[in-house]
């Protein structure tokens, strides 16, 4: 039985987390995960790590891994007609803002995202540029800076409020129901929390041969940080990063060749190297024969796009790492797109690399005795 259903997902992405204000979906998380799992722990910087325990039949330690910290604004200021001023918290991208709806704060208060009045009134130029982050403000509906200060403090987190849909899928939106097995979702925040729906569904089924740890890691969307912190303290074998990555697949001018990051629709994609890493070579090897022994399509990710929690995890201790990604459509903008069938297969392929792991060259040589 699947444990993700159509309204656990909905939830996981609409819900705002952004780095180091994660809790609202660790909550989410770790009470869907907890019937599943044997022991579930939250360390001092917020990660969520979950032990489902092996059959004993091997003594590695392998961990999978994936963010549930988003890209958001945060409150810089509140200016006298009381306007929100803003900054970034992990690389948004400000092309995407302008009139969009957004949650301030824990009470989730609705905004939306405008420009300061005096760059409207400037040459038709002005209107073609893309607006800096710093003349975008958040419009709460306060009337002067003493209402917008009642309810709002500065450093508060904003994040994209964008309702999860079900695009071209047959079917309609069924709460209890798994997502289909085909079609296309749009929703926020993809990056990463459908990863961390690919987690959850991996810890949701049988035992596997060795103690699996699942860390829903925070902070990666400012540097890596929370899975830096897991990689030291347990010191796993190997780890596999589950990643909605950047999908730049439509046309771009006619003529010119076409070099899309991964394509939509075309399986999981394998990362070989990002900025931040080169992917353990055996690790990537074993993804690839058990994709093709298995008939899992699966792409290669661009090369030297991107960084993910992999690196955090290789850095400290030499952790042999392999990362498997959902190509999402306009990642770390306020609302993404995705093809279900590469979810799908994301979760097929590690649910059936998992088992192998003890062969994969280098992995075992890591270990702390
Ligand atoms: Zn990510």
């Amino acid at each position: 039985m699947s444990v993700l259903t159509q309204d656990l997902f909905r939830r996981l992405t609409e819900t705002p987390g952004g780095p180091g204000d994660e809790g609202a979906v660790r909550d989410l998380i770790a009470g869907a995960i907890h019937p599943h799992v044997d022991e579930l722990s939250i360390d001092r910087m917020g990660n969520l790590i979950a032990l489902k325990r092996g059959t004993g039949d091997s003594d590695l330690r392998v961990a999978v891994a994936a963010h549930m910290d988003e890209v958001v604004l945060f409150v810089t200021q509140i200016d006298k007609d009381g306007l929100l001023h803003v900054a970034r918290s992990g690389g948004v991208n400000a092309r995407t803002l302008l009139g969009k709806t957004v949650q301030v704060g824990p009470d989730r208060l609705p905004g939306v995202i405008s420009i300061r009045p005096p760059h409207m009134r400037k040459s038709a130029d002005e209107a073609e540029t893309v607006p800096d982050i710093d003349d975008l403000v958040i419009d709460i509906g306060a009337a002067d800076d003493k209402a917008a200060k009642a309810k709002v403090k500065i450093g508060q987190r904003i994040a994209f409020q964008t309702p999860f849909r079900l695009l071209s899928v047959e079917a309609e939106f069924d709460p209890e129901a798994p997502l289909p097995a085909q079609g296309r979702i749009s929703g926020k925040a993809f990056d990463d929390r459908i990863g961390c729906a690919a987690l959850i569904e991996l810890l949701g089924g049988e035992a596997y041969p060795f103690d699996l740890y699942g860390v829903f890691t925070v902070q990666e969307e400012i540097g890596l940080r929370g899975a830096l912190a897991a990689g030291y303290h347990l010191q796993p074998d190997v780890v596999i990063i589950l990643e909605g990555t950047v999908c730049a697949d439509l046309p771009g001018p006619p003529g010119e060749p076409q070099y899309p990051t991964t394509r939509l629709g075309a399986g999981p994609a394998l990362t070989q190297r990002d900025r931040s890493l080169v992917v353990h070579p055996p690790m990537l090897q074993h993804l690839l024969r058990t994709a093709e022994a298995n008939g899992i399509p699966y792409q290669f990710k661009h090369p030297n796009i991107g960084g993910t929690d992999g690196a955090g995890f290789a850095f400290l201790r030499g952790i042999p790492v392999g990362i498997v990604s959902t190509p999402c459509r306009y990642i770390h903008s306020p609302v993404a797109i995705a093809d279900l069938s590469d979810f799908h297969n994301v979760v097929a392929l590690v649910r059936a690399s998992l088992p192998g792991l003890d062969n994969v060259t280098g992995v075992r040589k890591s270990r702390k005795d």
